[in-house]
């Protein structure tokens, strides 16, 4: 029985794969950001980034990536940057980590989560566009590249079984492992585990939050010796208030690592979420 839906199963997969590449060819390209069909790489005004993840030049031109002068900690830009860079001393970090210093060791994120980030962290997210997870991959590559030269593993934020059945693969599994792929670094994308189902953070406080993650997560057993003493990069497709990511790296610093880096794709910057919910 297991032998026939094992054969069943690999002819299915060869079949969408093949309607995949009927499409490809069938089908004109469009924007993974808005959906807008896309004319010929040779014409002007659109831009071709990254293998078969196809931006227009408006979406990509709307996309606002974070630059320094950052917060060291939270990776957030400083609201009076240029100030701040006058002064000539030593970076401060910003004050909401003054405020609470966070779980993690450093966070750092590609783009702000503004409207078209938003749409194209959805549609690897539910709309099946694992091909987005190289580009957002290559992203992280430019604002982590410091944290990913010192580290030994690379772990995505993990989903829950169930949710993973459901959606059949982890967007953040997937983008951790381009990462890893890209800074040859280990990757170990199920060393943390979701042991709670967790309602979405969508919609929750900041406190609110950090409650539904508490006990979320845990280390699958026997990694704890591989851990030890290590540097970890935490990936993870999307940072609001770090909740989730705190959660995480609570557990691994409970297992005695050493330091954790979080990487997200996108970042709702704090005293930036009206900018962004009104978009
Ligand atoms: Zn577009």
């Amino acid at each position: 029985m297991a032998y026939f839906s094992e054969k069943i199963d690999h002819a299915l997969s060869r079949l969408v794969s093949m309607a995949q590449m009927l499409g490809q060819i069938l089908l004109p390209e469009r924007c993974c950001g808005c959906g807008k069909e896309l004319v010929r790489a040779s014409d002007a005004g659109h831009v071709v980034f990254a293998a078969r993840a196809r931006l227009c030049g408006e979406c990509w031109s709307e996309l606002d990536f974070i630059d320094a002068p950052l917060c060291p900690i939270s990776g957030d830009p400083f609201p009076f940057a240029d100030a701040m860079q006058e002064n000539g001393e030593a970076q401060a970090v910003s004050a909401e980590v003054l405020a609470r210093r966070p779980a993690f060791t450093s966070a750092r994120a590609a783009v702000r989560y503004g409207a078209v980030a938003r749409r194209l962290v959805g549609q690897l997210k539910y709309g099946d566009r694992t091909d987005l997870a190289p580009l957002f991959a290559s992203w992280l590559m430019r604002c982590g590249a410091e944290v990913l030269a010192e580290a030994d593993f690379v772990v995505p934020v993990p989903l829950h079984g169930g949710r993973l059945f459901l959606r059949r693969y982890n967007q953040a599994g997937e983008i951790g492992r381009h990462v890893a792929r890209l800074s040859q670094v280990a990757f170990l994308p199920d060393s943390l585990r979701r042991v709670k189902r967790t309602r979405s953070q969508i919609g929750l406080s900041a406190g609110a939050r950090r409650r539904n993650v508490a006990g979320a997560f845990q280390l699958k057993e026997g990694e704890g010796a591989r851990l030890l003493g290590k540097v970890v990069v935490l990936i993870d497709d999307v940072r609001t208030t770090g909740a989730t990511a705190e959660a995480c790296a609570r557990v691994l610093a409970a297992h005695g690592v050493q330091a954790v880096h979080v990487l997200s794709v996108a970042r709702v910057v704090p005293g930036e979420e009206e900018i962004i919910s009104s978009k």
